[in-house]
């Protein structure tokens, strides 16, 4: 198989055809694969390594992997990708079906979901009044699947591709998706196609915001899976640019995630919310980035190194792709005794790349921690009370 992008598809931003990206951040030798449980220590630490290299472009704003390779990936139902366990994630994506199905009085209506997952937010979708929902994902499991009314529901194993264009509902959804597309503007053209002249029709997306990435210098926001990373604006730019209009423009989860809301358009719209308004932004902070994100790394590892010189415990809470993330850049070996995670699906299973072990919570109550490393800020006040309720009370330390 010839992994190898031609030169032509590394240079042009695959958003608007318009611009050339313009590399301004490198990784070498990651794994390919952050969400896929490894089942030994020795297959996690011979996983398949990719390099990252994170191209801007000028044009529309729009970054991605310029040397991304698609060939690598294998989505299938052993993608422990689910955030269902937590509660805070649950309240937020609970909170977001609520919202969507008053604000477009969908109540009635039918879903379709591209990229669902397990399902769980279709399943909140309709448990707020929707009539029914399809969802598409080559990670669906039917047996993790719990709903009092399955005959409402229709999951079908694989990626969204135009044999699915039969499928009609009132209302295309896709979540956490197109940040692991390539070609944007192809995906979103052939979601267009697919909708054809029911102008009624309502886009809905969510994704992670590369804003804040920039400006935190989160490197652990950016792994091989990621290929294409969005803000306000260049999201905006792609759905105006691919025949959809802006009905909505936030940011959500502690601004954390996009949400956007479109509708298909027929004639050219015009720019309307202020998120809009980032390009320039955006090229600032992209030129800001090399350096903020080596005074990051260079903070981490000596307070990592510190700790670890003097005797103290740590472990990294959150063994999802922000954790592999954080561990293979930084380049983390046994400075950490290993990754605690709530999703009991993980326990026993190993993180590719660096090898570390994923245990439970309860599995804290024995090592005793110095030092918690949490990989998603949002989740501490959920973590410290578990912590605490196991009478233990190690730092804290947020990325
Ligand atoms: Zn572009």
């Amino acid at each position: 198989m010839n992994s190898e992008v031609p030169e032509s598809q590394k240079s042009t931003c695959p958003n608007c055809s318009r611009g050339q990206m313009q590399v301004f951040y490198t990784v070498q030798h990651i794994p390919v694969h952050s969400v896929l449980l490894m089942p030994t220590r020795e297959r996690a630490l011979n996983y398949p390594r990719r390099d990252l290299k994170l191209g801007f472009c000028p044009k529309c704003g729009f970054i991605a992997n310029t040397v991304f390779d698609p060939t690598v990936h294998e989505y299938s139902t052993s993608c422990e990708e689910s955030q269902g366990f937590s509660p805070t994630f649950n309240a937020f994506s609970r909170s977001l079906a609520k919202r969507w199905v008053e604000h477009y009085d969908l109540k009635g209506k039918s879903i379709l979901e591209i990229g669902c997952g397990k399902g769980e937010f279709l399943v909140q979708m309709v448990g707020e009044g929707m009539a029914n929902g399809i969802g598409i994902d080559p990670a669906f499991v039917p047996e993790r699947l719990n709903v009092s009314s399955p005959d409402r529901f229709e999951f079908i194993q694989d990626l969204y591709s135009e044999k699915y264009s039969h499928l009609r509902a009132d209302v295309v959804c896709c979540r956490h998706t197109l940040e692991h597309i390539a070609p944007t503007a192809d995906f979103m053209r052939m979601i267009r196609r697919t909708i054809g002249d029911r102008s009624d029709t309502l886009v809905l997306f969510e994704l992670p915001d590369v804003f804040r990435v920039l400006t935190e210098a989160a490197f652990w926001d950016i792994y091989y899976e990621h290929c294409s990373y969005f803000t306000t604006g260049s999201l905006a730019r792609l759905f105006r640019q691919t025949g959809f209009d802006v009905l909505e423009l936030d940011l959500e989860y502690d601004g954390q995630y996009i949400v956007i809301a479109g509708a298909p358009s027929l004639s050219q719209t015009t720019v309307s919310f202020s998120g809009e308004a980032d390009l320039e932004a955006i090229t600032d902070e992209v030129a800001r980035f090399p350096a903020r994100f080596a005074d990051v790394k260079r903070h981490w590892l000596s307070t990592i190194n510190g700790m670890r010189a003097e005797g103290k415990k740590l472990i990294v809470w959150g063994g999802g792709s922000k954790a592999v993330s954080f561990l293979t850049t930084l380049g983390l070996e046994d400075q950490i005794d290993y990754v605690v995670d709530i999703n009991p699906y993980k326990h026993g299973k190993f993180i590719p790349g660096t090898g570390h072990a994923v245990k439970s919570p309860d599995s804290l109550k024995d090592i005793r921690p110095d030092c918690v490393i949490l990989m998603n800020p949002v989740y501490e006040s959920e973590v410290s009370e578990r912590l605490a309720g196991m009478g233990l009370s190690p730092k804290i330390l947020p990325v």
